[in-house]
């Protein structure tokens, strides 16, 4: 029997704080209760965001809080030409479309919010004339790739993944995606030939991971992946959703909002150990 894999997928945009802690150490937990593999994935797709300091900052925090994964660690910057032609699939497919619409365009013709709070695209350029089109490619405007969420939808029909406790002990609960609440998601974003979206589901199922650990937040946007992986035709895992860390205000640990880093709370003398226990994980 093939064995269970997990992963821990930070994106080295920052340093890794208590909320990333405790999702290494679920997903690393159970990858031991369950006799499996524990993976550690670097997602660097966004070029201006990403940097080298943080990845190896994200090595280092791992290593401090104890935890061993599998060499070679797989960059996802590295891997843009295996994106790429999975979205070329879905443009013969006739799935994706171009958009030239800056933020501030989107936020204006925007209707409704998707589940993340952001303005769902109201559809400018799905109407824009074909030869204009080629024309601003070929001037190399930039350009995203939004899914045509209408069309994709129809072509899978209903849509379900299971959501449980990573172990054959508990019954997984069946869940119904709801792509269409997203609007025509971005695929392929400014500057680079990939999302989160897309190379998160390309990646799982390339690594054959069998169990997906993350925090709650990023529960609907499975709705995306699950419509994703019916497209190209990609492993379903299974979903497991954790609960978040917030802060003394009830938000949400967040890189944007300055949470403290572990490495802030190492040079205040937090050894490795209290954060396990902090967090649950205390050994023995
Ligand atoms: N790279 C994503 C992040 O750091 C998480 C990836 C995932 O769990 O699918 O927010």
């Amino acid at each position: 029997m093939t064995k269970p894999v997990l992963r821990f997928a930070p994106s080295p945009n920052g340093r890794l704080h208590l909320g990333h802690a405790y999702s290494a150490l679920f997903t690393a937990t159970w990858a031991e209760r369950l006799d499996g593999r524990f993976l550690v994935r670097i997602e660097d797709t966004d070029p201006t965001r990403s940097k080298p300091e943080f990845t190896e900052a994200i090595f280092a925090d791992l290593a401090w809080l104890g935890l061993a994964w599998e060499e070679p660690v797989w960059h996802q910057s590295t891997r843009f030409p295996v994106y790429a032609a999975h979205a070329d699939r879905l443009k013969a497919m006739g799935l994706l479309y171009p958009c030239f619409c800056s933020r501030t365009e989107v936020a204006a013709g925007a209707g409704a919010t998707d589940p993340d709070g952001a303005p769902v695209y109201g559809g400018t350029c799905r109407h824009l004339d074909p030869g204009r089109v080629a024309e601003r490619l070929a001037a190399g405007d930039p350009v995203q790739w939004r899914l045509r969420m209408d069309e994709a939808v129809a072509r899978t029909g209903v849509l379900t993944y299971s959501v449980g406790q990573p172990t054959p002990l508990d019954r997984p609960q069946l869940r119904y995606a709801r792509p269409l609440r997203w609007g025509d998601a971005v695929i392929q974003r400014k500057g680079t030939p990939t999302s989160y979206h897309l190379s998160v589901v390309i990646d799982d199922d390339a690594q054959g991971v069998t169990h997906v650990t993350r925090g709650r937040d990023m529960e609907a946007s499975t709705d995306i992946h699950v419509l994703l992986q019916l497209l190209l035709g990609l492993a379903q895992p299974l979903y497991t959703f954790h609960r978040l860390l917030r802060d003394e205000t009830g938000r949400k640990l967040s890189k944007s909002r300055q949470s403290r880093s572990l490495a802030d709370l190492r040079g205040e003398g937090w050894t490795a150990n209290a954060v396990r226990a902090h967090l649950g994980f205390a050994e023995g």
